[in-house]
């Protein structure tokens, strides 16, 4: 039931996010697997070699089963009802500023956690070893959740939950849904059938590092099979589809049982030789380097749903400008932008038009000679050299659409004609969860400023409500057009039921060509003012009708 329960709307239920800008100092928190930590924590307590089996009985091996959720927890230590924290863990973890289990899902968290399980080897307590690997295989094992991965994450959090469009009911989420039956295990089981134990270092402040830097490689594991689990969800999926989607989905829990188990031998070496580590800032330090270094070295093909665009254009190509995922929401420009990206990407080469993506972290970017219109989603848009680049880009001739989020003064006079109006009743609102329910329906966005042909006269009411209650893809964008420039055509108005704001525009020079343009990121994103397309295939994801025209026109005006 648990894994049913997690693929249905209480999958959404157990996520908690706040969005790119909404609450500067807030955490966001979010769940990764639902009922997959239990059958993953059972795989790994049985895969444990067996001189750590001699040490922790099976009853305390069945411990590391029951206890997989505990990390998912805000109750301070001392108040915790199923499990009493031994007084000297309490003082490690309180010594560390970890004040509830949930703090052990950050770098630091699985640093003490890895602490506290190389005690517990030490002090050959099963309850204690059993409890500690229980919460470092759930901390690792969310590391590569699929619900973090950007398409999977629209697909779920948006489409299905929010949207409610019409997905295939073949579509996986969560390890439970492909580890429960006979037939699965089986399939996990042969998975795993090669696993060898490997310590991760004979040195425990280098084996603190790796434990740290756990959640960047997990998720590049797991961005690399988005696509394919994915692939569960649509409709035209063929029997081998499906099963190659199921099995990805068993891979990413097949990692955390390998990763987890490789952390929980690796303690009792090291305790073995009595050599406890410790989390100074010289391990801090290594930690924050090494992770700089991972990700400035991330392939960009390892975000699977940008890896079918990665062949090399020949010729002037529109550039649109993307990163490779990091962990959980982290990014320069925004969570939401990776998936759309991929989206324009589709649609432009469906219409025929030269494209290609441009990764942030080269250092050459690209001439207007080479790249005539740069594309940017850009939601959190907090990236310095990308700011400095699209300015000299900007300066040199190049002519940039912005789809915002924030757009950091790039797009000259059209910058300066945005700004944000607070009494606007917006799509999308700053807030966690959908706060716009009393004015949605009041909501219509008329296409105008040459869109008219292409879009229709007709104001357009929004099919679903983008301020979905979860996710990290709200297609937010705060900025409407508040200050008339002479040289900005209005391209799109929003009337809130009493008032009208334009919010999309088009910069345009003497001879009446576009030179810059700014789009809300709820025009483009799919689905909110049509359905049409059906979405048979999410996994290869594009643009809707309306966005398909919309950006296809912005495009055409800003070409050379
Ligand atoms: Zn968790």
């Amino acid at each position: 039931m648990r894994g049913l329960r997690f693929a249905s709307a209480g999958f959404e239920a157990v996520l908690r996010v706040v969005p790119w800008a909404f609450a500067v100092g807030i955490v966001p928190v979010v769940f990764g697997w639902g009922g997959g930590h239990d059958t993953l924590n059972e795989f790994a307590a049985e895969l444990l070699p067996e001189p750590v089996k001699a040490v922790v009985p099976e009853a305390a091996r069945r411990d590391i089963a029951r206890f997989s959720h505990s990390p998912d927890d805000f109750t301070p230590w001392e108040k915790l009802d199923k499990v009493t924290i031994h007084p000297d863990d309490l003082a490690v973890l309180l010594a560390h500023n970890m004040k509830h289990p949930y703090s052990l899902h950050s770098a630091q968290g699985q640093a003490v956690n890895f602490i506290l399980l190389t005690r517990a080897f030490q002090a050959q307590s099963p309850e204690r070893i059993a409890y500690w690997s229980a919460c470092l295989l759930h901390t690792f094992a969310d590391e590569a959740a699929c619900n973090h991965d950007p398409l999977i994450h629209v697909i779920t959090y948006a489409f299905r939950e929010g949207y409610k469009l019409d997905l295939a009911p073949t579509g996986v989420l969560d390890f439970a849904q492909v580890s429960r039956t006979a037939a699965d295990r089986e399939i996990v089981h042969a998975m795993l059938a090669d696993y060898q134990p490997s310590v991760l270092s004979d040195d425990p402040q280098e084996a603190l590092v790796q434990i740290m830097l756990h959640g960047l490689a997990a998720n590049e594991f797991m961005t690399q099979r988005g696509a394919r689990i994915a692939g569960t969800f649509a409709r035209t999926a063929s029997p081998e589809q499906l099963a190659d989607g199921r099995a990805a989905l068993a891979e990413l829990g097949g990692y955390g049982v390998r990763t987890g188990a490789d952390a929980i031998w690796t303690a009792y070496a090291l305790a073995a030789k009595g050599r406890v580590p410790d989390l100074t800032p010289a391990v801090e330090q290594q930690y924050q380097a090494r992770a700089k270094a991972f990700l400035a070295q991330r392939p960009l093909a390892h975000d699977s749903l940008f890896a079918e665009f990665l062949a090399p254009v020949g010729g002037p190509a529109i550039g649109v400008l993307v990163e490779p995922s990091q962990s959980m929401n982290h990014a320069r420009l925004g969570f939401s932008g990776k998936y759309l990206s991929a989206a324009i990407m589709r649609t432009l080469r469906g219409a025929g038009t030269a494209c290609r993506l441009v990764d942030i972290r080269e250092a050459d970017f690209p001439s207007p000679e080479q790249m005539p219109v740069a594309i940017l989603c850009a939601g959190g848009f907090n990236d310095a050299p990308t700011v400095e680049h699209l300015r000299a880009y900007a300066a040199q001739g190049g002519h940039i659409l912005l789809i915002g989020g924030e757009h950091r003064d790039v797009l000259g006079e059209l910058s300066a004609g945005l700004g944000k109006a607070p009494e606007a009743r917006l799509p999308v609102t700053a807030k966690y969860g959908q706060n716009n329910a009393d004015y949605l329906a009041a909501l219509r966005v008329q296409f105008t400023g040459g869109l008219e042909a292409e879009l229709g006269t007709e104001p357009y009411p929004f099919r679903h409500n983008p301020d979905t209650k979860a996710g990290w893809q709200k297609p937010r964008c705060d900025y409407v057009l508040t200050t008339p420039q002479p040289e900005v055509q209005i391209l799109a108005r929003l009337q809130d039921g009493e008032q009208t704001f334009a919010i999309a525009g088009l910069l345009v020079d003497a001879q009446g060509k576009g030179t810059a343009a700014f789009l809300p990121e709820y025009l483009v994103s799919p689905y909110l003012l049509t359905d049409s397309p059906a979405l048979d295939d999410p996994s290869r994801l594009e643009l809707d009708e309306v966005g398909r025209r919309l950006l296809l026109q912005v495009v055409k005006r800003l070409s050379p």
